[in-house]
């Protein structure tokens, strides 16, 4: 069967990952959450001291990163590996979520990540999940959701998945985190988070994993229907 790509696209922490490694499963396509590759590139710049406003800084430290998404079998997920180190949970972290938007409005990072992200799609069969997926990784893409979720329920969802490893955290904090990452990210000059004009609204606030996942799967036969024809 002919394979299609996929972008879901949305603000921060409203279940899009999920939903992407959901599709990609029932798919057998690959995953791609872009947002682990800024993650890692904003490690990388914290742990070296880049000074992120030098572009000669900035250059020669993306010249030093490599990326790469690696298959783990305890998880049956993929990790991400920051020049072959396995930095999954430290990714996560709220030191990284801190600094994140800023390093990815970058240009040089937009244009390092982007060149990335659509060789992975050259050969399609490809679910990507980020916040400039289907406006300028992919604009073809065939089919483009556009995630959306209630604020409240955002913030619960994100709060109780980072409780879990610091119980240190406020709910306060990650609402902070949330509102200013959605800001920059919505405000950046360069590829800035949007809906493309041919996205499809999904809002998950009172749906289950197992309903959302149903919707998508039927978007997804249409349009592969649609292709065929
Ligand atoms: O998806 P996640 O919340 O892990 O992404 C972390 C951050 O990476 C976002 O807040 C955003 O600043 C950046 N990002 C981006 N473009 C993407 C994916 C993520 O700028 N395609």
């Amino acid at each position: 069967m002919q394979q299609i790509i996929i972008t879901l696209d949305g603000y921060s922490s409203c279940g899009k990952s999920t939903l992407a490694r959901q599709l990609a499963n029932e798919l057998n396509y690959v995953f791609i959450d872009s947002g682990a590759m800024y993650r890692a590139i904003t490690l990388y710049f914290l742990r070296q001291h880049v000074n992120w406003n030098n572009v000669r800084e900035v250059n020669k430290a993306l010249g030093e990163v490599t990326l790469d998404f690696q298959y783990n079998d305890h998880t049956g997920q993929s990790d991400m590996f920051l020049n072959d180190e396995n930095v999954e949970a430290l990714i996560r972290d709220m030191l990284v979520s801190e600094h994140v938007s800023e390093v990815s409005a970058i240009k040089e990072v937009r244009e390092f990540g982007v060149a990335q992200q659509q060789k992975m799609g050259e050969k399609k069969g490809i679910v990507m999940d980020g916040r400039d997926i289907g406006t300028t990784v992919f604009p073809n893409a065939e089919l483009k959701i556009f995630v959306t979720a209630d604020p409240t329920i955002r913030v619960e969802r994100r709060f109780k998945e980072l409780f879990r490893k610091n119980p240190n955290i406020t709910i306060e904090e990650v609402k902070n985190n949330l509102e200013m990452r959605d800001y920059i990210d919505s405000n950046r000059e360069f590829s800035p988070l949007r809906k493309a004009a041919d996205a499809i609204d999904l809002d998950n606030s009172n749906m289950t994993r197992e309903e959302q996942l149903a919707i998508a799967l039927r978007w997804t036969e249409e349009k592969m229907a649609e292709k065929k024809a």
